[in-house]
C-alpha cells in the first residue's frame, strides 16, 4: 500500500501536481536563497543572450526539484524535455535525446545519480563542449563520428549527491540544495493550493496540516486532498480545524507528520536494538522495507527532527524520538550519545 505521508510521487499525484506547480519564480513559495540565486542566474544568462549552465538540484523528495526545472525553462523562455537517469538505457537513447534538442532547451534528468557509467561517459563531452562522440560497431572495425550538438541546458536532479561521480558533479555551473519548508511557506503552499483546488480551509485547519505536512509540499497537497475529500463526505466541504485533525487522525498522521513506518523504524532501533547504533540495511531487514525508501523518504524527515542521530557505527534514536513515542531511554542507553556524524 502507498504511504499517505510518502514524498515519493504516486500515481493520484500526477494530476494535482501539474495542477497545483507554480508555473513561475514568483510564484514559488519559499527557498528563499535558492530562487534568489536562480532569478541572477538567469538574468544574467538572458543578458549575455547565452543558454543557463548546467544546473544541479539536490534535496528529499518531493521538495520542488521538478517544479523548479520547468520554471527555469519557462524564465528562460524554452522548451523542457523531461527524463529519468535509469530510463536512458543505452548510449543510443542519449544520442536520440540530445540530437532532437534546440539551442538553449533544458534536459531535465531526474535521478541523474542512476545513470549506468556508459552514459554517464557520453554525457561529459556533451556537456563541456556540446559535442557526442557515436561509435559505430564494435571491435577493431569499429568506427566513430562526432556530432556537433546545439548550446543546451542540463538540468540534473538528485535525492543522492553523495553517490554522484566527481566528474558529474564538477560539470554543473551551479549547485544548489533544497531543503524542508519551514511552517510558515507551508502554510502559505496549503493557502494557495486550498485556493486553486477551490476548498474552503480555516487558517488554523491549514496551519493543522502544515505541521503534519513533514515540511514537503507534495506531502501537504495530498493532505489537503485527503482533508478536503473527509471534509465533502462528513462537513460540507468546510475544513474546520476540527474535520482536518479528525481526518489526519485516521490516515495515521500524528502532530509532527510521523506515519507507521516511521514509529516502526523508530521503534525498531529502540527496541530490538536498545538504541542503537544500528545499520540501516538492518533497520530495513527488520521492518521489511527497501533501505533506499528508508534513507530517501524516512530517514531525513526523522534526522531534521533530531529523531535519530547518524554515527559512524550507525543510526541511533536520540532522547527527543524516545520522548515523542513516550518512552523513557536506558540510563547507560547509547541514545544519549552525543556529537551527529554527517557524511557529505
Ligand atoms: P521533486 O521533483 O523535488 O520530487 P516536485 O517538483 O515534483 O518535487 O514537487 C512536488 C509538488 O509540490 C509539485 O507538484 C508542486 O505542486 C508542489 N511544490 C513544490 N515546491 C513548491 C513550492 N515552492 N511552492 C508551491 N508548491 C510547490
Amino acid at each position: 500500500m502507498e504511504r499517505v505521508i510518502s514524498s515519493k510521487p504516486q500515481e493520484e499525484d500526477v494530476v494535482l501536481e501539474t495542477s497545483l506547480r507554480p508555473k513561475r519564480l514568483a510564484e514559488y513559495i519559499g527557498q528563499d536563497k535558492v530562487k534568489e540565486n536562480l532569478g541572477i542566474f538567469i538574468a544574467a544568462a538572458k543578458a549575455r543572450g547565452e543558454p543557463l549552465e548546467h544546473l544541479l538540484l539536490y534535496g528529499p523528495p518531493g521538495l520542488g526539484k521538478t517544479t523548479l526545472a520547468h520554471i527555469v525553462a519557462a524564465e528562460m523562455g524554452v522548451s523542457i524535455k523531461v527524463v529519468s537517469g535509469p530510463a536512458i538505457e543505452r548510449p543510443g537513447d542519449l544520442a536520440s535525446i540530445l540530437t532532437n534538442l534546440q539551442k538553449g532547451d533544458v534536459l531535465f534528468i531526474d535521478e541523474i545519480h542512476r545513470l549506468s557509467r556508459t552514459v554517464e561517459e557520453r554525457l561529459y563531452p556533451a556537456m563541456e563542449d556540446f559535442i557526442l562522440d557515436i561509435v559505430f560497431g564494435k571491435g577493431p572495425g569499429a568506427r566513430s563520428i562526432v556530432l556537433n550538438l546545439p548550446r543546451f541546458t542540463i538540468i540534473g536532479a538528485t535525492t543522492r549527491y553523495a553517490m554522484l561521480t566527481a566528474p558529474l558533479r564538477d560539470r554543473f555551473g551551479a549547485v544548489h540544495r533544497l531543503n524542508f519548508y519551514d511552517n510558515v511557506a507551508m502554510l502559505d503552499i496549503i493557502k494557495r493550493s486550498a485556493a486553486l483546488l477551490k476548498v474552503q480551509v480555516d487558517e488554523s485547519a491549514a496551519a493543522e496540516i502544515a505541521k503534519r505536512s513533514r515540511g514537503t509540499p507534495r506531502v501537504a497537497n495530498r493532505l489537503l486532498k485527503r482533508v478536503r475529500d473527509y471534509a465533502q463526505v462528513v462537513a460540507r466541504g468546510m475544513v474546520t480545524t476540527q474535520v482536518a485533525e479528525a481526518a489526519l487522525g485516521k490516515l495515521e498522521v500524528d502532530q509532527l507528520g510521523l506515519d507507521e513506518i516511521d514509529r516502526k523504524v523508530l521503534l525498531t532501533i529502540i527496541e530490538k536494538f536498545e538504541g542503537g547504533p544500528v545499520g540501516l540495511d538492518t533497520i530495513a531487514a527488520a521492518i521489511a522495507e527497501e533501505a533506499d525508501t528508508i534513507m530517501d523518504v524516512y530517514e531525513p524527515y526523522l534526522l531534521q527532527l533530531g529523531f535519530i542521530n547518524r554515527t559512524p557505527r550507525g543510526r541511533v534514536a536520540t532522547k527527543l524520538a524516545y520522548k515523542h513515542l513516550g518512552l523513557h531511554p536506558a540510563p547507560e542507553s547509547p541514545s544519549s550519545e552525543q556529537g551527529s556524524f554527517w557524511p557529505s
